[in-house]
């Protein structure tokens, strides 16, 4: 009997990894491997690293030493690594782990394979499934390790990115999320210039998909032809992940965000006019070097004023070849950072838990998505997550649900 070789896939890190880890999946079902979720028995094993915050690399390297050993009793097994460990840098990073026998860069295939064109698309996507439309940075904030590894900006053409959508949508997919750095530079590297609300508009036509969704935003690159188109096309959802980082004017520059609170403040405050139910999410990173606890005390200050709907908060990490490092002393104590971290992390629970609160007696609009503990789950176009009974199936379908009660990270109703 021939044995089937199987394959396992490790991935940590944003959803960029996921997309890469899903896609890289499909090609080895393509060629005959079957996924197992037990490293012991893979013949070949992929881990998908994130090195941004120092955290997250302590894990890759741990999850490494322990396969060490798994590749010592069996050399036959095939050890690859890629993600954001995997840098320029391949000759350097092959010495110091010599037990990983293939390094592949983000987004590209791993080089035992003969090359196809493309990755192949997942045969059964998930209902709500991720395109990257572009990959890499160009913007070099000061902490960010990312344009180091992922290299400079390169979109994918309108066309491509449309075809594949349409494929997907046939294979079952319902709802898609764009996914890239910064979006909202998409398409400034292809030859006519196309931007991310020419390839919204062609994609909201495409007959079947139910909501479209895309993420990171840019606050100095955010338009006025974006929000307005957002407010316009029906499939768009009114959500907005736009990072801020800090709320003080001081510590943006040092970190090269090239904005200001103000500007920050006047563009949310635009997209909130044009798209009235828009939900805003943003990322902030607390103890960034020098930060005084007036500077940290301005950022708590613009989380409580702003009211957004999820803050995803950071404590700063230094990582190697950033010029926040090599420019600035690491000084705030990690406990101070901690605590900094605690404090907008309670701030938030408790604006979450308004924000969630407010739903309650309204009706709302459901995508579902699956089953949890017996109870259907769904999301609002706002992204808020919605538990709902029922007997019937309603996998892959709209409905509404009338909101009854209500917690910090999600709300539960009747349809
Ligand atoms: N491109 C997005 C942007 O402009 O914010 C986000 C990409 S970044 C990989 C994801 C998040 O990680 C950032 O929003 C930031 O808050 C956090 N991050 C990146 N570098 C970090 C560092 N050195 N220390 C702490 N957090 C960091
Ligand atoms: Fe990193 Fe800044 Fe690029 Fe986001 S925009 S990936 S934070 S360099």
């Amino acid at each position: 009997m021939v044995e089937i070789p199987k394959y396992y896939i490790w991935t940590i890190g944003c959803q960029m990894n996921k997309v890469e880890s899903e896609r890289l999946g499909g090609l080895f079902e393509e060629l005959g491997y079957q996924v197992t979720d037990i490293a012991e028995e893979a013949d070949v094993i992929v881990l998908n690293s994130c090195v941004v915050r120092q955290h997250a690399e302590d894990k890759v390297i741990n999850k490494l030493k322990n396969l060490k050993a798994l590749k010592h009793a069996r050399p036959q097994l095939k050890l690859a690594v890629t993600g954001c460990l995997v840098g320029p840098d391949i000759a350097g990073l092959k010495q110091i782990l010599p037990h990983v026998d293939y390094f592949f860069k983000p987004g590209e295939f791993p080089p035992w394979l003969a090359q196809p064109t493309a990755m192949p698309l997942p045969s059964h996507p998930e209902l709500s499934t991720y395109i990257t439309i572009m990959q890499g940075c160009n913007n070099f904030c000061s902490y960010c390790i990312v344009p180091y590894r992922r290299g400079r900006e390169r979109s994918r053409p309108v066309a491509e990115i449309v075809n594949e959508a349409k494929e997907l949508v046939k294979r079952g997919t319902k709802e898609i999320i764009l996914l890239g750095q910064n979006v909202d530079s998409y398409g400034q590297d292809l030859p006519d210039k196309p931007d991310l609300a020419d390839l919204l508009t062609e994609i909201n036509d495409i007959e079947g998909l139910l909501r479209i969704r895309f993420l990171t935003s840019h606050p100095k690159d955010m338009s006025e032809k974006l929000i307005k188109t957002m407010a316009c096309l029906k499939k768009v959802c009114e959500q907005v992940s736009l990072p801020v980082q800090a709320g003080d004017d001081e510590i943006l520059k040092l970190m090269k965000r090239g904005y200001t609170v103000d500007h920050y403040r006047r563009l949310a405050n635009l997209m909130r006019e044009n798209i009235p139910e828009l939900a805003l999410s943003t990322d902030l990173i607390v103890g960034f070097p020098t930060e005084t606890t007036e500077q940290f005390q301005n950022s708590y200050d613009l989380i409580n004023e702003m009211k957004f709907d999820t803050v995803h908060v950071a404590a700063y990490s230094p990582r190697e070849g950033t010029t926040a490092t090599r420019d600035l002393k690491d000084d705030v104590p990690a406990e101070e950072k901690t605590r900094r971290l605690k404090m907008i992390e309670e701030l938030q629970e408790n604006i979450s838990a308004a924000i969630n609160e407010s739903l309650i007696g309204k009706t709302v609009e459901i995508f579902v998505d699956g089953k949890k503990g017996g109870r259907w789950r769904g999301r609002t176009r706002t992204d808020k997550l919605v538990f709902f009974n029922s007997k019937n199936n309603y996998l892959g379908q709209l409905v509404k649900v009338k909101i009854d009660s209500a917690g910090p990270w999600s709300v539960r109703g009747k349809l």
